[in-house]
């Protein structure tokens, strides 16, 4: 069997799509929903990722800003400037980009952003909206799983899932979106035992390890949809070999780059997958998608907020 592949470069356009339409028909009512993005010191990684967020908030309409505060920059800094932007009425959506400089509280940073401005979703108060199924803004990566899941028609309803990674910002509310889609959950971690064979009980079965190609052939049943939330760089020979072993495209790749991505799956476990997501081009666009839609709909909660305020007072 060769697994279908999950297109997230396609699913991500077309969510893109619908939230520029939205957009569009906010503009016409006189709102244009905004994002600031905070990304302090020098950090070549943060600063692509911030740069493909800026690129893609042009792209759909939204209006956005990039704070970029030095390296030196201090707790207090960054609190204040957390205030200001919470106070402005222009702006929907906050993103403080980690990781912070070491000497900073990123903890403090960002329980001070407005839970209503938190379109990374990682504020206790929307943890808490998500696992009592209250509207909230969920955190964009396991968001963007559940979109790729829907969207291409697997069923998650009575399934059984399992999460391998318990991190806030993925396993844990990838865990709550399933759970509240009715599935069956378990969330495996760097304890727990039997590991192949607890992931081989999965119809749904979601890598967020951050180990390159761990899920071999023999965590898989066959048939089960596997999505690949890793992304790790290869740059040695004898690693790249041990997974793209006769992949020219790759090779080519690897040679002009001096590097290639590879998930937390092994490309072996295409063989036995029911649908598999490519690494690059799985996950990772729709982590961007759905910040804009969450933007969004911050834009839009937040006024849906503001009119019942107005019909209190
Ligand atoms: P993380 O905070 O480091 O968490 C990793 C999790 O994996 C932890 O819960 C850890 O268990 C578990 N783990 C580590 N080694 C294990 C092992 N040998 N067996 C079983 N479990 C193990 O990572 P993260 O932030 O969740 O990210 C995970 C991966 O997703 C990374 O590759 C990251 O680059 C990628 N990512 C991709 C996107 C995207 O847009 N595509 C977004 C975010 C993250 P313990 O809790 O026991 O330590």
């Amino acid at each position: 069997m060769t697994a279908r592949i999950l297109d997230g470069t396609k699913l991500a356009a077309e969510i893109r799509a619908e939230v520029a339409a939205e957009v569009k028909s906010m503009a016409a009512e006189g709102v244009r929903p905004g994002l600031a993005v905070i990304l302090a010191g020098h950090n070549p990684a943060s600063e692509v990722y911030v740069r493909g967020k800026v690129k893609s908030s042009e792209e759909v309409g939204i209006y956005s800003e990039k704070h970029t505060p030095p390296d030196t920059v201090t707790t207090a800094e960054l609190l204040s400037l957390v205030a200001e932007l919470n106070g402005r009425e222009d702006i929907d959506g906050i993103l403080v980009q980690l990781p912070l400089p070491p000497q900073v509280d990123a903890k403090k940073v960002l329980l001070a952003v407005d839970p209503a401005k938190d379109v990374d979703g990682f504020h206790p108060m929307n943890v808490g909206y998500l696992s009592t199924q209250r509207p909230g803004l969920v955190a964009c990566t396991p968001a963007g799983v559940m979109e790729i899941l829907k969207r291409s028609g697997v069923s998650i309803s009575g399934q059984e899932a399992v999460v391998v990674g318990r991190s806030d910002i993925v396993g844990k509310p990838m865990a709550m979106l399933l759970l509240n889609a009715n599935a069956t959950v378990t969330v495996c971690h760097s304890k727990t035992r039997d590991l192949p064979g607890v992931c081989r009980r999965a119809d749904i079965l979601v890598a967020a390890i951050g180990r390159a190609g761990m899920v071999t052939r023999d965590f898989v049943k066959p048939g089960a949809t596997v999505i690949d939330v890793g992304m790790n760089k290869v740059t040695e020979r004898t690693e790249f070999d041990r997974f793209f072993a006769g992949n020219r495209k790759r090779e080519e790749t690897f040679l002009s780059k001096g590097s290639t991505l590879v998930g937390d799956v092994h490309p072996e476990v295409a063989e036995v997958a029911g649908a598999i997501t490519p690494v690059p081009g799985g996950v990772g666009p729709l982590t961007i998608a759905m910040l804009m839609a969450n933007t969004v709909k911050a834009a839009k909660l937040r006024r849906e907020a503001g009119t019942v305020e107005l019909m209190r007072t």
